[in-house]
This record gives C-alpha cells, structure tokens and sequence, in this order.
C-alpha cells in the first residue's frame, strides 16, 4: 500500500494492517460487502481477527481459520458454505493481484459486484 495509507490498526487486535491482503476491509470491499463510499471510513481489521469470514478462504497459501460457536462453518448449510468460499476465496485472491498493483481503488472489487456498483450509480 501506498506510504500514505499506512497506519491503519486493526480494531481488534490494534497492530498495523500492513498488507492490503490482510486487509479484512478491503476483502469485504471487494466481495461487495463494503461500499465504496463507506470504504474510507469503515475501522479496518486483519482478515485473521474477523475469522467468521476468514473462514471462507479456502486456498493453499491461506492458512486455514477454524471457527467454534454457532458461525461454525462445518454447522451451515453445505450448500451455502460453498457458495459462501467460493466468493471469499476469488476476494481473497482478487487482494493477492491487487498488491502491487496500480490500478485505481474503484475497480478493486470482482467483476460482478463492480457491476453491480455501476447499475446502482446509473
Ligand atoms: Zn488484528
């Protein structure tokens, strides 16, 4: 991230969130949770500190979040678990080509939801 956008604690656990693929705000933005108009003024957090999401990330290089309680995935619905992984994982990894990247912050978010936004603003 940008020197500028460096700083920003997580809420939870109050150490920087210095990676944008760490980033628990910028992964619901990209899925399509986060508005971008609320984007700047939402509390960020580290995807690992909210793990009822995390949980949802399903990737090799992702290391897996277990959840006990009544958000457990294992205790969902099977079908909406997958649906449910396969958007969070395509954040998550939609995060990991962002890093780096040039392009401008409105068109961080997936395909879909960026049409989504557009339809809206239309
Ligand atoms: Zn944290």
């Amino acid at each position: 991230m940008a020197k500028c956008e460096q700083g920003y604690l997580c809420e939870v656990c109050g150490l920087d969130v210095e990676e944008i693929t760490e980033s628990d705000l910028y992964l619901r933005y990209v899925i399509g949770l986060v508005d971008p108009e609320t984007l700047h003024t939402s509390r960020e957090r580290h995807i690992v500190c909210n793990p009822t999401l995390a949980q949802f990330i399903v990737d090799e290089a992702f290391p897996p979040v277990v959840v006990t309680g009544p958000f457990d995935k294992r205790t969902l619905d099977p079908a909406d678990v997958r649906e449910r992984e396969s958007l969070v994982t395509r954040g998550w990894r939609r995060l990991r080509d962002l890093a780096g990247s040039e392009i401008s912050v409105l068109e961080y978010p997936l395909p879909e939801m960026r049409a989504r936004l557009e339809q809206r603003i239309l």
